[in-house]
């Protein structure tokens, strides 16, 4: 059980299962780091298969009570959860930056993002609606169910740790679901924080579990239960397919929230100041670890040589240190793998004839911090226009014509976001029309909200998040036909 302490800091150490605070059956734990110090901050439960199925046990029986309560009740508990995020706001936030890493103004951004997903469903909840359609004979109606998929697993990713959990867990309880959640092992605690907030809402026991433990094994006993209607993951790209295979034999529903390698398409007649400044938030918010971050600039010639040099002067000021300090814009990488990546891309873009004109290399706070970066003279061969480099790497290429442009854009096996800097409303049509992506930014760099369809084309994934559309992935229509009238 949580001491009064724990509850004060929102520091959750163990892990909630069928409404109780339990650790793993042979008592392992991991250890969680703050990114910027290398630092433990908690260990929490090593979970493995035992503890998988006893979570999925809980929320299969938590099922049927769960999906029998009136859409307003599911509401009333899932506002009070998100008057509970707003409430502990700063709490949240600054355990989101010791995990995570990310400065301290972006967590506070994510929490109320977080919330926003509880507040939107609550009322989405309540919009459920069935369907009459016109039937083939007098004597015969047809009438469609929505009815909630079942118990759900949800894995979820470091680079949101809070956002992503209410992005998948608010839709699922508002349908009607239950939800056995698998938060990433950098960064659980905002997880198990968020719960425990779930809880004084009033979310009953089995309804929401989240387990943290061993990945591969939990993942495989989700995926292999035939309770587990739906998987819905966040993450990458590689797990995404594995995990869709795993699903395979017992034809699960997937939603899958995959890489992207966004393009950024500069037009000659784009608002160049509007260009740069999207450019460095698309580029460096969360130290270019979100899978809507640019991943490709691709800019008219015409403005190349001006919009390199502007942006390389944005990015050289940006100032890097821990979340926790005033005025910082970028903070760590989650783990050395995340700088290895990045050094690796620029290492390779700069072989094959590209030029640093900013960054480049580690930054002196050492640790996994990474300098923010822009590298001009890039070609379509390079690493770092091909993967996803997800660091604060910007690779700047340029382009002659509108197909040139649009071609270079599609040339990836990703579709998740792009954007598009014209003031050209015919071009904007055209480019948006032809982007092969799930969502456009059209002279804008921000994305991402509650009330719209988040999610990609191509290996970027299947269904969408957020919206009206985001409910669907959770429920299973019925038809109904009725004879003898
Ligand atoms: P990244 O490489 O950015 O860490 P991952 O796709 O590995 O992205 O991680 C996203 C989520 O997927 C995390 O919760 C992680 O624990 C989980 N994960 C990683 N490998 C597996 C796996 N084999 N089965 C199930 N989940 C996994």
């Amino acid at each position: 059980m949580s001491t009064p302490e724990y509850e004060e800091s929102l520091l959750y150490d163990t892990c909630l299962v069928d409404g109780e605070w339990r650790g793993a059956d042979d008592g392992r734990t991991f250890a969680v780091t703050d990114p910027a110090t290398g630092e433990v901050i908690a260990s929490v439960p090593l979970m493995s298969t035992a503890e998988t199925e006893t979570a999925i046990r809980a929320a299969e029986a938590a099922f049927g009570p769960w999906r029998t309560r009136t859409a307003k009740d599911r509401a009333a508990i899932l506002s009070r959860w998100a008057a509970q995020l707003l409430e502990h706001r700063e709490q949240l936030a600054r355990l989101l930056t010791r995990e995570q890493g990310k400065p301290l103004a972006e967590a506070r951004g994510e929490i109320a993002y977080a919330a926003s997903f509880l507040t939107f469903y609550a009322a989405e909840g309540e919009r459920v609606r069935g369907e009459v359609i016109p039937a083939p004979a007098q004597e015969s109606r047809i009438v469609v169910l929505r009815q909630p998929i079942g118990v759900v697993g949800c894995i979820t990713p470091w680079n949101l740790p809070a956002a992503m959990v209410t992005r998948k867990a608010a839709p699922a309880l508002a349908a009607g679901c239950t939800v056995v959640m698998k938060p990433a092992e950098q960064t659980p605690l905002s997880a198990l924080a968020i719960a425990a907030l779930g809880r004084r809402a009033g979310v009953p026991p089995g309804v929401l579990n989240v387990i943290t433990g061993d990945a591969p094994s939990i993942g495989r006993t989700l995926c292999d239960s035939p309770a587990v209607r739906l998987l819905s993951f966040t993450g990458s790209t590689e797990v995404g397919r594995l995990l869709a295979a795993q699903c395979a034999p017992t034809v699960k529903k997937l939603s899958l929230e995959l890489g992207g390698n966004a393009p950024f398409l500069v037009f000659p007649d784009a608002d160049l100041d509007a260009a740069v400044d999207a450019a460095v938030l698309s580029k460096f918010r969360h130290s270019g670890q979100t899978c809507v971050c640019t991943n490709r600039f691709l800019v008219h010639d015409d403005l190349y040589p001006e919009f390199t040099e502007r942006f390389a002067d944005r990015v050289g000021k940006l100032t890097v240190g821990r979340g926790d300090q005033q005025g910082v814009d970028v903070g760590p990488l989650i783990d050395q793998d995340g700088l290895a990546k990045a050094a690796a891309h620029v290492a390779d873009a700069v072989a094959q004839g590209a030029e640093v004109l900013v960054g480049g290399g580690r930054h002196r706070e050492g640790g996994t911090f990474f300098e923010p970066t822009v590298l001009r003279g890039v070609t379509p061969g390079m690493r770092v226009m091909r993967e996803e480099t997800f660091g604060p790497v910007a690779a700047v290429a340029s382009f002659r014509t509108e197909r040139e442009a649009v071609d270079l854009a599609n040339d990836s096996r990703s579709g998740l976001a792009g954007y598009v800097f014209t003031r050209d409303l015919a071009r904007a049509w055209r480019v948006t029309e032809a982007l092969e992506v799930g969502m456009v930014g059209l002279n804008t760099g921000f994305l991402s909200v509650e009330t719209a369809p988040f999610g990609g084309v191509k290996e970027s994934g299947l269904g969408r998040e957020g919206s009206h559309h985001g409910i669907e992935e959770f429920l299973e229509l019925k038809f109904w036909h009725i004879g003898g009238l």
